[in-house]
Protein backbone atom coordinates (compact mmCIF):
# COMPACT_ATOMS: atom_id res chain seq x y z
CA UNK A 1 0.00 0.00 0.00
CA UNK A 2 1.56 3.35 -1.17
CA UNK A 3 1.82 5.70 1.95
CA UNK A 4 3.02 8.64 -0.23
CA UNK A 5 -0.35 10.10 -2.15
CA UNK A 6 -0.37 11.30 -5.85
CA UNK A 7 -1.04 14.81 -4.40
CA UNK A 8 -0.89 16.57 -1.53
CA UNK A 9 -4.39 17.94 -1.78
CA UNK A 10 -7.66 17.17 -4.14
CA UNK A 11 -9.80 19.80 -4.73
CA UNK A 12 -13.73 19.08 -6.30
CA UNK A 13 -15.60 21.83 -8.02
CA UNK A 14 -14.52 24.56 -9.97
CA UNK A 15 -17.32 27.40 -9.28
CA UNK A 16 -16.12 30.72 -7.13
CA UNK A 17 -15.08 28.04 -3.52
CA UNK A 18 -12.72 25.37 -5.84
CA UNK A 19 -11.39 27.81 -7.67
CA UNK A 20 -10.04 29.86 -5.38
CA UNK A 21 -8.77 26.25 -3.52
CA UNK A 22 -6.84 25.18 -6.47
CA UNK A 23 -5.23 28.84 -6.60
CA UNK A 24 -4.70 29.21 -3.05
CA UNK A 25 -3.18 25.66 -2.02
CA UNK A 26 -1.46 25.83 -5.17
CA UNK A 27 0.26 29.40 -4.43
CA UNK A 28 1.12 27.65 -1.20
CA UNK A 29 3.62 25.29 -3.12
CA UNK A 30 0.94 22.36 -2.93
CA UNK A 31 0.63 19.61 -4.94
CA UNK A 32 -3.19 20.19 -6.12
CA UNK A 33 -5.20 18.67 -8.24
CA UNK A 34 -8.80 19.91 -9.33
CA UNK A 35 -11.83 17.21 -10.36
CA UNK A 36 -15.24 18.90 -11.86
CA UNK A 37 -17.89 17.03 -13.54
CA UNK A 38 -18.66 20.39 -15.79
CA UNK A 39 -16.26 20.78 -19.26
CA UNK A 40 -15.07 24.02 -17.57
CA UNK A 41 -14.96 26.47 -14.44
CA UNK A 42 -18.05 28.36 -13.16
CA UNK A 43 -19.70 26.04 -11.29
CA UNK A 44 -23.37 27.33 -10.80
CA UNK A 45 -22.58 29.80 -13.22
CA UNK A 46 -22.00 27.29 -15.79
CA UNK A 47 -25.16 25.51 -15.27
CA UNK A 48 -27.33 28.02 -13.96
CA UNK A 49 -27.68 29.71 -18.00
CA UNK A 50 -31.57 30.23 -17.94
CA UNK A 51 -32.93 33.44 -19.39
CA UNK A 52 -32.42 36.34 -16.52
CA UNK A 53 -30.01 34.45 -14.21
CA UNK A 54 -28.03 36.75 -12.45
CA UNK A 55 -26.45 37.11 -8.98
CA UNK A 56 -28.99 38.61 -6.24
CA UNK A 57 -25.99 40.19 -4.42
CA UNK A 58 -24.23 43.44 -6.22
CA UNK A 59 -21.71 42.48 -8.39
CA UNK A 60 -18.96 45.06 -6.68
CA UNK A 61 -19.16 42.42 -3.84
CA UNK A 62 -20.39 39.30 -5.38
CA UNK A 63 -16.54 38.42 -6.81
CA UNK A 64 -13.09 37.68 -5.08
CA UNK A 65 -11.89 40.34 -2.81
CA UNK A 66 -8.56 38.42 -2.69
CA UNK A 67 -6.45 39.88 -5.20
CA UNK A 68 -6.17 43.63 -5.62
CA UNK A 69 -5.18 43.88 -9.19
CA UNK A 70 -8.11 41.83 -10.22
CA UNK A 71 -10.61 43.82 -8.36
CA UNK A 72 -8.97 46.61 -9.83
CA UNK A 73 -8.98 45.66 -13.58
CA UNK A 74 -12.72 43.76 -13.70
CA UNK A 75 -15.71 46.21 -14.40
CA UNK A 76 -19.12 44.63 -13.76
CA UNK A 77 -21.36 45.84 -16.47
CA UNK A 78 -24.48 45.87 -13.91
CA UNK A 79 -25.75 46.27 -10.61
CA UNK A 80 -26.24 42.46 -10.63
CA UNK A 81 -24.38 41.07 -13.51
CA UNK A 82 -26.12 38.26 -15.46
CA UNK A 83 -24.83 34.61 -15.90
CA UNK A 84 -22.52 35.27 -18.95
CA UNK A 85 -20.99 37.59 -17.32
CA UNK A 86 -20.25 36.04 -14.43
CA UNK A 87 -19.04 32.71 -15.86
CA UNK A 88 -16.76 34.86 -18.29
CA UNK A 89 -15.27 36.99 -15.01
CA UNK A 90 -14.60 33.33 -13.31
CA UNK A 91 -12.90 32.40 -16.61
CA UNK A 92 -10.74 35.18 -16.46
CA UNK A 93 -10.18 34.49 -12.68
CA UNK A 94 -8.82 30.67 -14.16
CA UNK A 95 -6.91 32.22 -17.28
CA UNK A 96 -5.53 34.82 -15.06
CA UNK A 97 -4.19 32.41 -12.08
CA UNK A 98 -3.53 29.81 -14.96
CA UNK A 99 -5.60 27.59 -12.76
CA UNK A 100 -7.50 25.13 -15.74
CA UNK A 101 -3.84 23.39 -15.83
CA UNK A 102 -4.29 22.04 -12.18
CA UNK A 103 -7.95 20.72 -13.12
CA UNK A 104 -9.03 17.39 -14.93
CA UNK A 105 -12.57 18.46 -16.38
CA UNK A 106 -15.43 15.93 -17.11
CA UNK A 107 -14.72 14.24 -13.99
CA UNK A 108 -17.75 13.22 -11.67
CA UNK A 109 -16.13 12.25 -8.62
CA UNK A 110 -18.48 9.13 -7.87
CA UNK A 111 -16.45 7.66 -4.53
CA UNK A 112 -13.89 8.97 -2.42
CA UNK A 113 -12.59 6.47 0.33
CA UNK A 114 -10.52 7.35 3.76
CA UNK A 115 -7.80 4.95 3.63
CA UNK A 116 -6.77 4.35 7.31
CA UNK A 117 -3.56 2.27 6.95
CA UNK A 118 -1.88 4.84 4.35
CA UNK A 119 -3.54 8.14 5.83
CA UNK A 120 -4.76 9.07 2.25
CA UNK A 121 -8.15 9.16 0.79
CA UNK A 122 -8.51 7.23 -2.65
CA UNK A 123 -10.76 8.64 -5.44
CA UNK A 124 -13.02 7.44 -7.99
CA UNK A 125 -14.34 9.42 -11.27
CA UNK A 126 -17.06 8.11 -13.70
CA UNK A 127 -14.88 7.46 -16.22
CA UNK A 128 -12.52 5.66 -14.29
CA UNK A 129 -9.84 8.21 -13.03
CA UNK A 130 -8.38 6.99 -9.87
CA UNK A 131 -5.92 8.96 -7.46
CA UNK A 132 -5.20 9.35 -4.09
CA UNK A 133 -4.51 13.06 -1.84
CA UNK A 134 -3.54 13.34 1.90
CA UNK A 135 -6.27 16.10 1.98
CA UNK A 136 -9.36 16.19 0.49
CA UNK A 137 -11.27 19.61 -0.42
CA UNK A 138 -15.06 19.22 -1.26
CA UNK A 139 -16.15 22.59 -2.85
CA UNK A 140 -18.99 21.04 -4.58
CA UNK A 141 -21.36 23.51 -3.99
CA UNK A 142 -24.45 24.14 -1.92
CA UNK A 143 -26.91 24.36 -4.86
CA UNK A 144 -25.44 22.14 -7.42
CA UNK A 145 -27.24 18.96 -7.05
CA UNK A 146 -30.01 18.90 -9.19
CA UNK A 147 -33.87 18.22 -8.41
CA UNK A 148 -36.06 16.61 -10.85
CA UNK A 149 -39.70 16.56 -9.04
CA UNK A 150 -40.92 12.87 -8.75
CA UNK A 151 -44.03 13.26 -11.31
CA UNK A 152 -44.78 10.68 -13.32
CA UNK A 153 -44.38 10.52 -16.74
CA UNK A 154 -42.22 13.84 -16.65
CA UNK A 155 -38.84 12.73 -18.35
CA UNK A 156 -40.38 11.55 -20.64
CA UNK A 157 -42.32 14.80 -21.64
CA UNK A 158 -43.09 14.98 -25.15
CA UNK A 159 -42.08 18.47 -25.89
CA UNK A 160 -38.82 20.45 -24.87
CA UNK A 161 -37.40 19.81 -21.22
CA UNK A 162 -35.54 22.37 -19.65
CA UNK A 163 -34.64 22.30 -16.06
CA UNK A 164 -33.02 25.69 -15.13
CA UNK A 165 -29.32 24.02 -13.32
CA UNK A 166 -28.85 21.73 -16.45
CA UNK A 167 -29.84 24.47 -19.07
CA UNK A 168 -28.47 24.05 -22.66
CA UNK A 169 -25.48 26.00 -24.05
CA UNK A 170 -27.28 27.15 -27.16
CA UNK A 171 -30.10 29.58 -26.77
CA UNK A 172 -33.76 29.04 -26.33
CA UNK A 173 -36.23 30.60 -28.13
CA UNK A 174 -39.79 30.50 -26.40
CA UNK A 175 -40.78 32.48 -29.65
CA UNK A 176 -44.48 31.21 -30.75
CA UNK A 177 -44.77 28.75 -28.21
CA UNK A 178 -46.74 27.43 -25.05
CA UNK A 179 -44.25 26.96 -22.15
CA UNK A 180 -45.25 26.23 -18.83
CA UNK A 181 -42.69 26.70 -15.89
CA UNK A 182 -42.78 24.72 -12.72
CA UNK A 183 -42.04 26.26 -9.49
CA UNK A 184 -41.89 29.98 -8.46
CA UNK A 185 -38.74 29.97 -6.46
CA UNK A 186 -35.58 32.43 -7.56
CA UNK A 187 -34.55 30.33 -10.80
CA UNK A 188 -38.24 30.89 -12.15
CA UNK A 189 -38.76 33.84 -10.75
CA UNK A 190 -35.72 35.64 -12.88
CA UNK A 191 -36.81 33.34 -16.02
CA UNK A 192 -40.44 34.08 -15.80
CA UNK A 193 -40.66 37.73 -17.16
CA UNK A 194 -37.77 36.61 -20.17
CA UNK A 195 -39.85 33.45 -21.19
CA UNK A 196 -43.40 35.52 -21.22
CA UNK A 197 -41.80 38.68 -23.17
CA UNK A 198 -41.11 35.77 -26.09
CA UNK A 199 -43.91 32.72 -25.26
CA UNK A 200 -47.00 32.53 -26.94
CA UNK A 201 -48.26 31.40 -23.89
CA UNK A 202 -47.05 31.21 -20.68
CA UNK A 203 -48.51 29.03 -17.80
CA UNK A 204 -46.74 29.17 -14.57
CA UNK A 205 -47.25 26.05 -12.11
CA UNK A 206 -46.82 27.93 -8.36
CA UNK A 207 -47.21 25.16 -5.38
CA UNK A 208 -45.87 27.96 -3.06
CA UNK A 209 -46.09 31.92 -3.72
CA UNK A 210 -42.81 33.87 -2.89
CA UNK A 211 -42.02 37.20 -1.72
CA UNK A 212 -40.22 39.17 -4.55
CA UNK A 213 -38.25 41.90 -3.67
CA UNK A 214 -37.53 44.47 -6.24
CA UNK A 215 -33.70 44.45 -7.74
CA UNK A 216 -33.32 48.00 -9.61
CA UNK A 217 -31.29 46.73 -12.03
CA UNK A 218 -28.91 48.73 -13.57
CA UNK A 219 -25.82 49.77 -15.48
CA UNK A 220 -23.31 50.02 -13.48
CA UNK A 221 -22.75 54.07 -12.89
CA UNK A 222 -19.20 55.15 -13.63
CA UNK A 223 -19.29 57.36 -10.56
CA UNK A 224 -20.09 54.49 -8.20
CA UNK A 225 -17.62 51.82 -10.11
CA UNK A 226 -14.91 54.84 -9.28
CA UNK A 227 -15.76 54.83 -5.75
CA UNK A 228 -15.94 51.01 -5.16
CA UNK A 229 -12.39 50.66 -6.83
CA UNK A 230 -11.19 53.76 -4.57
CA UNK A 231 -13.09 51.87 -1.69
CA UNK A 232 -12.53 48.13 -2.08
CA UNK A 233 -9.84 47.98 0.80
CA UNK A 234 -12.95 49.27 3.19
CA UNK A 235 -16.04 47.10 1.51
CA UNK A 236 -14.60 43.96 2.15
CA UNK A 237 -13.48 44.99 5.52
CA UNK A 238 -17.11 45.74 6.09
CA UNK A 239 -18.11 42.41 4.10
CA UNK A 240 -15.87 40.79 6.99
CA UNK A 241 -17.28 42.68 9.65
CA UNK A 242 -20.75 41.97 9.17
CA UNK A 243 -23.78 39.31 9.58
CA UNK A 244 -24.33 38.29 6.29
CA UNK A 245 -20.58 39.44 4.53
CA UNK A 246 -22.61 42.46 2.76
CA UNK A 247 -21.33 45.57 2.85
CA UNK A 248 -24.83 47.36 4.43
CA UNK A 249 -25.12 49.26 7.29
CA UNK A 250 -26.48 47.14 10.25
CA UNK A 251 -29.99 47.98 11.61
CA UNK A 252 -30.25 50.02 14.95
CA UNK A 253 -33.88 49.70 15.84
CA UNK A 254 -36.51 47.13 16.34
CA UNK A 255 -39.50 47.55 14.10
CA UNK A 256 -41.88 47.45 16.80
CA UNK A 257 -40.15 50.37 18.38
CA UNK A 258 -40.58 52.63 15.73
CA UNK A 259 -43.60 54.59 15.19
CA UNK A 260 -45.82 53.46 11.82
CA UNK A 261 -44.75 56.15 10.41
CA UNK A 262 -41.40 55.65 10.72
CA UNK A 263 -41.26 51.92 10.07
CA UNK A 264 -43.10 52.66 6.44
CA UNK A 265 -40.86 55.42 5.51
CA UNK A 266 -37.77 52.76 6.59
CA UNK A 267 -39.27 50.14 4.42
CA UNK A 268 -40.00 52.38 1.37
CA UNK A 269 -36.01 53.73 1.46
CA UNK A 270 -34.65 50.43 1.41
CA UNK A 271 -37.45 49.21 -0.95
CA UNK A 272 -35.99 52.38 -3.24
CA UNK A 273 -32.66 51.23 -3.13
CA UNK A 274 -33.59 47.57 -3.60
CA UNK A 275 -31.84 43.96 -2.88
CA UNK A 276 -31.53 42.23 0.14
CA UNK A 277 -31.21 45.45 2.18
CA UNK A 278 -34.54 45.37 3.09
CA UNK A 279 -33.39 43.48 5.82
CA UNK A 280 -31.46 45.45 6.95
CA UNK A 281 -34.40 47.86 8.26
CA UNK A 282 -34.98 46.32 11.91
CA UNK A 283 -32.85 44.19 13.94
CA UNK A 284 -35.94 41.58 14.65
CA UNK A 285 -37.47 41.17 11.25
CA UNK A 286 -35.51 37.52 11.70
CA UNK A 287 -36.52 36.85 15.32
CA UNK A 288 -40.25 38.34 16.21
CA UNK A 289 -43.43 37.33 14.40
CA UNK A 290 -45.22 40.73 14.93
CA UNK A 291 -41.92 42.74 13.50
CA UNK A 292 -41.43 40.61 10.83
CA UNK A 293 -45.17 41.13 9.98
CA UNK A 294 -45.25 44.51 9.56
CA UNK A 295 -42.58 43.69 6.21
CA UNK A 296 -44.68 41.43 5.23
CA UNK A 297 -47.70 44.05 4.97
CA UNK A 298 -45.38 46.26 2.94
CA UNK A 299 -45.18 44.19 0.51
CA UNK A 300 -48.22 42.13 0.04
CA UNK A 301 -49.25 46.05 -0.60
CA UNK A 302 -46.71 46.30 -3.29
CA UNK A 303 -48.12 43.27 -4.76
CA UNK A 304 -52.02 44.44 -4.63
CA UNK A 305 -50.97 47.51 -6.08
CA UNK A 306 -48.93 46.14 -8.75
CA UNK A 307 -50.68 43.00 -9.92
CA UNK A 308 -54.52 44.01 -11.76
CA UNK A 309 -56.16 41.24 -10.98
CA UNK A 310 -57.18 40.20 -7.15
CA UNK A 311 -57.39 36.37 -7.58
CA UNK A 312 -54.13 36.51 -8.79
CA UNK A 313 -52.41 39.18 -6.54
CA UNK A 314 -53.92 36.68 -3.79
CA UNK A 315 -52.42 33.91 -4.99
CA UNK A 316 -48.98 35.54 -5.56
CA UNK A 317 -49.26 37.01 -1.80
CA UNK A 318 -47.39 34.07 0.38
CA UNK A 319 -49.60 32.95 3.44
CA UNK A 320 -47.40 30.19 4.80
CA UNK A 321 -44.01 32.10 5.53
CA UNK A 322 -43.03 34.74 7.19
CA UNK A 323 -40.52 37.42 4.86
CA UNK A 324 -36.89 36.29 4.53
CA UNK A 325 -36.71 33.02 6.03
CA UNK A 326 -36.99 31.32 2.76
CA UNK A 327 -34.23 33.30 0.20
CA UNK A 328 -36.44 36.18 -1.01
CA UNK A 329 -36.15 36.25 -5.22
CA UNK A 330 -35.14 39.73 -7.19
CA UNK A 331 -36.69 41.08 -9.65
CA UNK A 332 -38.02 44.38 -11.30
CA UNK A 333 -40.98 42.79 -13.41
CA UNK A 334 -41.74 39.22 -11.54
CA UNK A 335 -45.56 40.87 -9.79
CA UNK A 336 -46.41 42.98 -13.36
CA UNK A 337 -45.82 40.11 -15.94
CA UNK A 338 -48.82 38.15 -14.52
CA UNK A 339 -50.52 41.41 -16.10
CA UNK A 340 -49.77 40.23 -19.47
CA UNK A 341 -52.58 38.46 -21.55
CA UNK A 342 -50.21 35.49 -22.25
CA UNK A 343 -49.39 34.39 -19.17
CA UNK A 344 -51.63 32.29 -16.38
CA UNK A 345 -50.78 31.28 -12.87
CA UNK A 346 -52.05 27.92 -12.14
CA UNK A 347 -52.39 27.18 -8.33
CA UNK A 348 -50.83 23.71 -8.25
CA UNK A 349 -51.44 23.56 -4.50
CA UNK A 350 -55.14 23.59 -4.29
CA UNK A 351 -54.91 21.18 -7.39
CA UNK A 352 -51.57 19.63 -7.45
CA UNK A 353 -49.82 18.25 -10.14
CA UNK A 354 -50.71 14.55 -10.60
CA UNK A 355 -48.61 13.55 -14.68
CA UNK A 356 -47.47 14.37 -17.65
CA UNK A 357 -48.09 12.32 -20.56
CA UNK A 358 -46.99 13.38 -24.50
CA UNK A 359 -47.36 17.03 -24.47
CA UNK A 360 -50.13 17.46 -21.95
CA UNK A 361 -49.08 18.62 -17.99
CA UNK A 362 -52.13 17.12 -15.87
CA UNK A 363 -52.93 18.94 -13.08
CA UNK A 364 -56.13 17.49 -10.31
CA UNK A 365 -58.32 20.32 -12.44
CA UNK A 366 -57.00 21.17 -15.67
CA UNK A 367 -55.47 19.70 -18.75
CA UNK A 368 -52.47 21.83 -20.05
CA UNK A 369 -50.85 21.17 -23.60
CA UNK A 370 -47.55 22.45 -23.98
CA UNK A 371 -44.67 22.89 -26.80
CA UNK A 372 -42.11 23.59 -23.68
CA UNK A 373 -42.04 22.68 -20.15
CA UNK A 374 -39.12 24.49 -17.57
CA UNK A 375 -38.40 23.00 -14.65
CA UNK A 376 -37.49 25.31 -11.81
CA UNK A 377 -37.78 22.88 -9.22
CA UNK A 378 -34.37 23.86 -7.59
CA UNK A 379 -31.24 21.66 -5.46
CA UNK A 380 -30.77 18.95 -2.84
CA UNK A 381 -29.15 21.64 -0.93
CA UNK A 382 -26.32 22.08 1.21
CA UNK A 383 -25.86 18.28 1.57
CA UNK A 384 -27.04 16.83 -1.76
CA UNK A 385 -23.61 17.63 -3.97
CA UNK A 386 -21.36 15.65 -1.12
CA UNK A 387 -23.76 12.78 -0.37
CA UNK A 388 -23.98 11.94 -4.16
CA UNK A 389 -20.65 10.30 -3.95
CA UNK A 390 -19.78 7.72 -1.85
CA UNK A 391 -17.93 9.10 0.75
CA UNK A 392 -16.64 6.91 3.84
CA UNK A 393 -14.06 7.64 6.69
CA UNK A 394 -12.49 5.74 9.07
CA UNK A 395 -13.78 1.89 9.13
CA UNK A 396 -15.23 2.28 6.17
CA UNK A 397 -18.17 4.16 7.75
CA UNK A 398 -20.71 6.26 5.17
CA UNK A 399 -21.02 9.81 5.61
CA UNK A 400 -24.62 9.10 4.58
CA UNK A 401 -25.05 6.80 7.32
CA UNK A 402 -23.22 9.16 9.33
CA UNK A 403 -25.33 12.30 8.85
CA UNK A 404 -28.58 9.75 8.16
CA UNK A 405 -30.42 12.23 10.83
CA UNK A 406 -28.97 15.38 9.10
CA UNK A 407 -25.62 16.67 8.79
CA UNK A 408 -23.42 17.38 11.88
CA UNK A 409 -20.12 19.04 11.58
CA UNK A 410 -17.53 21.22 13.61
CA UNK A 411 -18.19 24.56 12.44
CA UNK A 412 -18.68 23.26 8.93
CA UNK A 413 -15.41 22.60 8.34
CA UNK A 414 -14.78 19.14 9.14
CA UNK A 415 -16.65 15.91 9.98
CA UNK A 416 -15.64 13.63 13.09
CA UNK A 417 -14.30 10.18 11.38
CA UNK A 418 -13.26 11.68 8.64
CA UNK A 419 -9.73 12.57 8.49
CA UNK A 420 -8.37 15.67 6.29
CA UNK A 421 -11.91 15.84 4.42
CA UNK A 422 -12.08 19.93 4.48
CA UNK A 423 -15.78 21.22 3.36
CA UNK A 424 -15.48 24.43 1.60
CA UNK A 425 -18.92 26.33 3.42
CA UNK A 426 -19.94 23.07 4.91
CA UNK A 427 -22.97 22.13 6.68
CA UNK A 428 -23.49 24.36 10.19
CA UNK A 429 -21.41 27.30 8.37
CA UNK A 430 -22.58 30.89 7.60
CA UNK A 431 -23.09 28.82 3.57
CA UNK A 432 -26.06 30.44 1.34
CA UNK A 433 -27.12 33.40 4.68
CA UNK A 434 -23.77 34.93 3.75
CA UNK A 435 -22.36 36.45 0.48
CA UNK A 436 -20.74 33.51 -0.54
CA UNK A 437 -17.66 34.71 -2.29
CA UNK A 438 -16.74 35.89 0.95
CA UNK A 439 -17.62 32.96 2.65
CA UNK A 440 -15.88 31.10 0.25
CA UNK A 441 -12.45 33.10 0.48
CA UNK A 442 -12.88 32.76 4.56
CA UNK A 443 -13.14 29.29 4.49
CA UNK A 444 -9.84 28.08 1.90
CA UNK A 445 -7.82 30.88 3.60
CA UNK A 446 -8.39 29.02 6.62
CA UNK A 447 -7.91 25.91 5.39
CA UNK A 448 -4.29 26.92 3.74
CA UNK A 449 -3.60 28.03 7.09
CA UNK A 450 -4.25 24.58 8.83
CA UNK A 451 -2.49 22.90 5.43
CA UNK A 452 0.07 25.05 6.34
CA UNK A 453 0.41 24.27 9.95
CA UNK A 454 -0.18 20.53 8.96
CA UNK A 455 3.06 20.70 6.77
CA UNK A 456 5.01 22.85 9.26
CA UNK A 457 4.42 20.29 12.10
CA UNK A 458 4.32 17.26 10.54
CA UNK A 459 0.61 16.35 11.03
CA UNK A 460 -0.47 13.80 8.97
CA UNK A 461 -3.85 13.84 10.27
CA UNK A 462 -6.44 16.39 11.45
CA UNK A 463 -9.94 15.39 12.24
CA UNK A 464 -13.00 16.66 14.20
CA UNK A 465 -13.24 15.41 17.37
CA UNK A 466 -16.69 13.90 17.93
CA UNK A 467 -17.25 16.13 21.26
CA UNK A 468 -16.42 19.51 19.31
CA UNK A 469 -18.68 18.05 16.34
CA UNK A 470 -21.62 17.60 18.85
CA UNK A 471 -20.97 20.89 20.85
CA UNK A 472 -20.80 23.25 17.36
CA UNK A 473 -24.30 20.68 15.74
CA UNK A 474 -25.93 21.75 19.22
CA UNK A 475 -25.21 25.39 19.19
CA UNK A 476 -25.77 25.50 15.47
CA UNK A 477 -29.67 24.25 16.19
CA UNK A 478 -30.16 26.20 19.61
CA UNK A 479 -29.17 30.03 17.69
CA UNK A 480 -31.56 29.15 14.37
CA UNK A 481 -34.33 27.72 17.37
CA UNK A 482 -34.19 31.37 18.45
CA UNK A 483 -35.02 32.86 14.92
CA UNK A 484 -37.99 32.60 12.36
CA UNK A 485 -36.68 30.03 10.24
CA UNK A 486 -38.57 27.33 11.72
CA UNK A 487 -41.51 28.76 10.22
CA UNK A 488 -41.08 27.84 6.39
CA UNK A 489 -40.70 24.62 4.89
CA UNK A 490 -37.43 25.84 3.68
CA UNK A 491 -34.78 24.19 1.79
CA UNK A 492 -32.19 25.41 4.09
CA UNK A 493 -34.48 22.28 6.07
CA UNK A 494 -34.10 19.45 3.38
CA UNK A 495 -37.96 20.29 3.03
CA UNK A 496 -37.76 20.48 -0.36
CA UNK A 497 -36.70 16.78 -0.67
CA UNK A 498 -38.75 13.87 0.18
CA UNK A 499 -37.46 11.66 2.80
CA UNK A 500 -34.73 13.83 3.33
CA UNK A 501 -33.90 14.77 7.08
CA UNK A 502 -34.85 17.80 8.25
CA UNK A 503 -32.37 19.85 9.60
CA UNK A 504 -31.20 23.21 9.44
CA UNK A 505 -28.24 23.24 7.35
CA UNK A 506 -26.66 26.62 7.65
CA UNK A 507 -24.79 28.52 11.07
CA UNK A 508 -27.58 31.57 11.46
CA UNK A 509 -25.05 33.09 14.33
CA UNK A 510 -23.38 35.42 11.41
CA UNK A 511 -20.22 35.56 9.47
CA UNK A 512 -18.14 37.84 11.47
CA UNK A 513 -19.01 36.40 14.67
CA UNK A 514 -18.39 32.93 13.13
CA UNK A 515 -15.10 33.75 11.05
CA UNK A 516 -13.76 35.20 14.67
CA UNK A 517 -14.33 31.75 16.10
CA UNK A 518 -12.41 30.30 13.37
CA UNK A 519 -9.84 32.06 13.83
CA UNK A 520 -9.36 31.39 17.34
CA UNK A 521 -9.93 27.78 16.84
CA UNK A 522 -6.77 27.66 14.88
CA UNK A 523 -5.20 30.02 17.15
CA UNK A 524 -5.56 27.59 19.83
CA UNK A 525 -3.28 24.95 18.35
CA UNK A 526 -6.61 23.52 15.75
CA UNK A 527 -8.90 23.37 19.01
CA UNK A 528 -11.71 20.71 18.86
CA UNK A 529 -9.59 18.68 15.95
CA UNK A 530 -7.44 15.79 16.87
CA UNK A 531 -3.68 16.21 15.07
CA UNK A 532 -2.18 12.72 14.23
CA UNK A 533 1.56 12.51 13.53
CA UNK A 534 0.60 9.59 10.65
CA UNK A 535 -0.69 5.92 9.84
CA UNK A 536 0.28 4.19 12.72
CA UNK A 537 -0.33 6.75 15.62
P1 LIG B 1 -20.67 25.80 -7.19
O1 LIG B 1 -20.59 27.04 -7.97
O2 LIG B 1 -21.98 25.11 -7.10
O3 LIG B 1 -19.58 24.80 -7.77
C1 LIG B 1 -19.53 23.46 -7.39
C2 LIG B 1 -18.93 22.66 -8.52
O4 LIG B 1 -18.73 21.32 -8.06
C3 LIG B 1 -19.85 22.58 -9.73
O5 LIG B 1 -19.17 23.02 -10.87
C4 LIG B 1 -20.18 21.08 -9.84
O6 LIG B 1 -20.28 20.65 -11.17
C5 LIG B 1 -19.00 20.46 -9.12
N1 LIG B 1 -19.32 19.14 -8.58
C6 LIG B 1 -20.33 18.80 -7.76
N2 LIG B 1 -20.30 17.48 -7.49
C7 LIG B 1 -19.25 16.99 -8.16
C8 LIG B 1 -18.69 15.69 -8.29
N3 LIG B 1 -19.23 14.63 -7.66
N4 LIG B 1 -17.59 15.53 -9.06
C9 LIG B 1 -17.03 16.58 -9.70
N5 LIG B 1 -17.52 17.84 -9.63
C10 LIG B 1 -18.61 18.03 -8.86
N6 LIG B 1 -24.90 33.16 -3.75
C11 LIG B 1 -24.68 34.42 -3.34
O7 LIG B 1 -24.04 34.63 -2.32
N7 LIG B 1 -25.13 35.47 -4.08
C12 LIG B 1 -25.78 35.30 -5.24
O8 LIG B 1 -26.15 36.29 -5.86
C13 LIG B 1 -26.04 33.98 -5.69
N8 LIG B 1 -26.71 33.74 -6.85
C14 LIG B 1 -26.96 32.45 -7.22
C15 LIG B 1 -27.66 32.22 -8.40
C16 LIG B 1 -27.98 30.94 -8.79
C17 LIG B 1 -28.71 30.71 -10.07
C18 LIG B 1 -27.63 29.86 -7.96
C19 LIG B 1 -28.01 28.46 -8.33
C20 LIG B 1 -26.91 30.07 -6.79
C21 LIG B 1 -26.55 31.38 -6.43
N9 LIG B 1 -25.83 31.63 -5.28
C22 LIG B 1 -25.58 32.92 -4.89
C23 LIG B 1 -25.27 30.53 -4.48
C24 LIG B 1 -24.04 29.92 -5.16
O9 LIG B 1 -24.08 28.58 -4.78
C25 LIG B 1 -22.74 30.59 -4.72
O10 LIG B 1 -22.78 31.97 -4.92
C26 LIG B 1 -21.47 30.13 -5.43
O11 LIG B 1 -21.62 30.13 -6.82
C27 LIG B 1 -21.02 28.82 -4.88
O12 LIG B 1 -19.77 28.49 -5.43
P2 LIG B 1 -19.17 27.07 -5.10
O13 LIG B 1 -17.87 26.99 -5.80
O14 LIG B 1 -19.17 26.84 -3.64
O15 LIG B 1 -20.20 26.03 -5.69
P1 LIG C 1 -36.22 26.65 -5.03
O1 LIG C 1 -36.09 27.92 -4.33
O2 LIG C 1 -36.07 25.40 -4.27
O3 LIG C 1 -37.63 26.68 -5.75
C1 LIG C 1 -38.16 25.53 -6.32
C2 LIG C 1 -39.59 25.78 -6.73
O4 LIG C 1 -40.10 24.60 -7.34
C3 LIG C 1 -40.49 26.10 -5.55
O5 LIG C 1 -41.42 27.06 -5.94
C4 LIG C 1 -41.16 24.75 -5.28
O6 LIG C 1 -42.40 24.84 -4.64
C5 LIG C 1 -41.32 24.25 -6.69
N1 LIG C 1 -41.50 22.80 -6.75
C6 LIG C 1 -40.61 21.84 -6.40
N2 LIG C 1 -41.15 20.64 -6.61
C7 LIG C 1 -42.39 20.83 -7.09
C8 LIG C 1 -43.44 19.97 -7.49
N3 LIG C 1 -43.31 18.64 -7.42
N4 LIG C 1 -44.59 20.52 -7.92
C9 LIG C 1 -44.73 21.85 -7.98
N5 LIG C 1 -43.78 22.72 -7.62
C10 LIG C 1 -42.62 22.21 -7.18
O7 LIG C 1 -35.18 26.52 -6.27
P2 LIG C 1 -34.53 27.69 -7.14
O8 LIG C 1 -35.54 28.65 -7.59
O9 LIG C 1 -33.69 27.04 -8.16
O10 LIG C 1 -33.58 28.45 -6.11
C11 LIG C 1 -32.77 27.76 -5.18
C12 LIG C 1 -31.80 28.72 -4.56
O11 LIG C 1 -30.75 29.02 -5.50
C13 LIG C 1 -32.37 30.07 -4.21
O12 LIG C 1 -33.08 30.07 -3.00
C14 LIG C 1 -31.13 30.92 -4.16
O13 LIG C 1 -30.41 30.75 -2.99
C15 LIG C 1 -30.33 30.36 -5.31
N6 LIG C 1 -30.65 31.13 -6.52
C16 LIG C 1 -30.33 32.44 -6.52
C17 LIG C 1 -30.66 33.22 -7.59
C18 LIG C 1 -30.35 34.68 -7.58
O14 LIG C 1 -31.22 35.48 -7.60
N7 LIG C 1 -29.12 35.04 -7.53
C19 LIG C 1 -31.30 32.66 -8.68
C20 LIG C 1 -31.60 31.32 -8.66
C21 LIG C 1 -31.28 30.55 -7.56
P3 LIG C 1 -42.51 24.67 -3.03
O15 LIG C 1 -41.95 25.93 -2.48
O16 LIG C 1 -43.93 24.47 -2.80
O17 LIG C 1 -41.67 23.47 -2.67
Amino acid sequence: MDAQPQHDVVVIGAGFGGLYAVHRFGELGFDVLGLEQAADVGGVWYWNRYPGARCDCESYYYSYAFDEALQQDWTWSLRYSEQPEILRYLGHVADRFDLRRRYRFSSRVTAAHFDEAASVWRLRTADGFETTARALVSAMGCLSQVNWPDIPGLRDFGGRLLHTAQWPHEPVDFTGRRVGVIGTGASAVQAIPRIAEQAAHLTVFQRTANWVLPAWNRPTDPDFDAWVKANYGEIRARCLASGGAVPFDPPEHAALDVSEAAREAAYQALWAQGGMRFFSAFTDLFTDEAANATAQAFVRAHIERTVQDPETARLLTPDDHPIGVKRPPLDDDYYATFNRPNVTLADVRSAPILDVSGQVLRTASAEHELDDLVVATGFDAITGALLALDVRGRGGVRLADRWAEGPRTYLGLGVAGFPNLFTVTGPLSPSVLANMPTAVEQHVDWMADCLEHMRAHGVATLEATEAAEAAWSAESDAVVAHTLYPKARSWYFGANIPGKPRRFGVYVGGFAAYRERCRQVAERGYEGFRLGAGPNE
